[in-house]
């Protein structure tokens, strides 16, 4: 069976490291950015069946990356998911709004994580 490949775009070091070590261990093929504009490169090269995105980076946030994104016809496809701790009243609804299919709260549930990703490849 071939791998699924997640891009993790995350630019908190510790945040990253977890979601790696489970996506790994699930034998995903991961890709990684720290920001907004690399990970937006690295799904164009490497079209990746699912994005993890942190929402608060630095330049381009999350948000605005998953607009790019989703008006891109040749990524539009790729499910994104949100990475967020909806520190902020309305952030869910912006999320949804920005064009994510969805999303996981920090902090992250490492029991979880994988059902989750799981529900978003079965859909
Ligand atoms: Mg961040």
């Amino acid at each position: 069976m071939e791998s699924k490949s997640i891009l993790v775009v995350e630019d908190n070091e510790l945040n990253k490291k977890l979601v790696r070590h489970l996506i790994t261990k699930a034998g995903y093929t991961v890709y990684e950015s720290i920001d907004a504009e690399t990970g937006i490169q690295l799904a164009r090269d490497h079209q990746p069946d699912l994005i993890l995105m942190d929402i608060q980076l630095p330049g381009m946030d999350g948000l605005e990356a998953a607009r790019v994104i989703k008006a891109d016809p040749e990524l539009k496809h790729i499910i994104i998911v949100a990475l967020t701790s909806f520190a902020m009243e309305g952030d869910e609804q912006a999320v949804i709004e920005a064009g994510c299919d969805g999303y996981i709260t920090k902090p992250i549930s490492t029991r979880d994580f994988n059902g989750r990703l799981l529900q978003y490849f079965n859909e």
